[in-house]
């Protein structure tokens, strides 16, 4: 496997960053998560364009112009003769010293890998899954906006360890005050009555480039879709309920907190939006 590290497509096992790197010892940086389906970048623009607000935001200046970042994504693939996967994409701090200081930190380093991701069993695609409510919340975005997609994930990976303990593949998170939020890795989408609601950007939750595919799909079919804040009362008693991510695709959730949802299967709205997700992902984006 070749991997692009700052300027350079090496063999994997030449692929190092500095112990001294702030994206080790601080979480200090952003990543992405982009999928390639039918030797196209899905949604190749729109993730490079939300890397680089998030580095806007945590004021770490990424030494690639969008353009060269997007030429990075469609070599790694090539490289790697990837036609289908999973890409990362990276931009640490860079190497710095042992204090928080990012003016230590005086060139990031960009990595992309080129590989695979199998978030969920194939077979839940098809039935759905059994998701808990985490007991952690997810982080306030005036404290850390959750907008940023940062190298901590930590706030995550505490509501996924519950998720894991409980026996789910996914935990539901929600904010300090108990409204619906996010999922550790994917948004969520509630049905009530053929109406599509998804909680809106402020509560504090990732935008989600899948979110809006989905909501666009949505749209279009006619469906009326409403951003509004809501609580787990409105998920447990919901008609469907389904998970959008890059790695997770579109996901039908058929319990939570062992309430069955609706008919306790993949409902027909969400099946038809995953239908007409699929036929988008070969072609909107950059092909390789
Ligand atoms: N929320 C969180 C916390 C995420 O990490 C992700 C991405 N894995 C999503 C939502 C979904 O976002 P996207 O559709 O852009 O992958």
């Amino acid at each position: 496997m070749y991997i692009y590290i700052d300027g350079n497509y090496v063999p994997e096992s030449e692929a190092k960053v500095s112990v001294f790197d702030h994206g080790l010892l601080y979480g200090d940086g952003i990543f992405e998560g982009i999928r390639v389906y039918d030797s196209n970048i899905f949604k190749c623009t729109e993730h490079v364009n939300r890397l680089f607000e998030a580095a806007k935001a945590i004021m770490l200046d990424i030494p690639l112009t969008k353009a060269e970042v997007e030429e990075v994504l469609v070599t790694t693939c090539n490289k790697n003769g990837l036609t289908k996967g999973y890409i990362r994409l990276i931009v640490t701090r860079g190497k710095g010293d042992l204090g928080l200081s990012p003016t230590k930190c005086p060139k990031p380093s960009v990595i992309c890998i080129a590989s695979d991701i199998t978030l969920y069993p194939a077979e839940m695609y098809e039935k759905g899954m059994p998701i808990i409510t985490a007991a952690q919340r997810r982080n306030k975005a005036t404290i850390v906006d959750p907008q940023i997609k940062s190298l901590n994930y930590l706030n995550n990976i505490l509501a996924k360890i519950e998720a894991n303990q409980a026996g789910v593949p996914e935990a539901l998170m929600l904010t300090h005050d108990g409204i619906v939020a996010e999922c550790t890795g994917d948004n969520i989408f509630v049905i009530k009555n053929g109406v599509i609601y998804t909680p809106p950007i402020h509560v504090g939750i990732l935008d989600g480039i899948t979110r809006h595919a989905v909501i666009d799909i949505a749209k279009g079919l006619g469906y009326e879709v409403v951003e509004k804040e809501f609580t787990l009362y409105n998920v447990y008693n919901a008609d469907e309920c389904f998970l959008t991510g890059t790695a997770a695709e579109v996901i039908a959730v058929t319990s939570v907190d062992k309430r069955v949802i609706g008919d306790g299967v993949c409902g027909p709205i969400t099946k038809q939006l995953l239908d007409e997700f699929h036929k988008i992902t070969g072609s909107d984006g950059v092909s390789l």
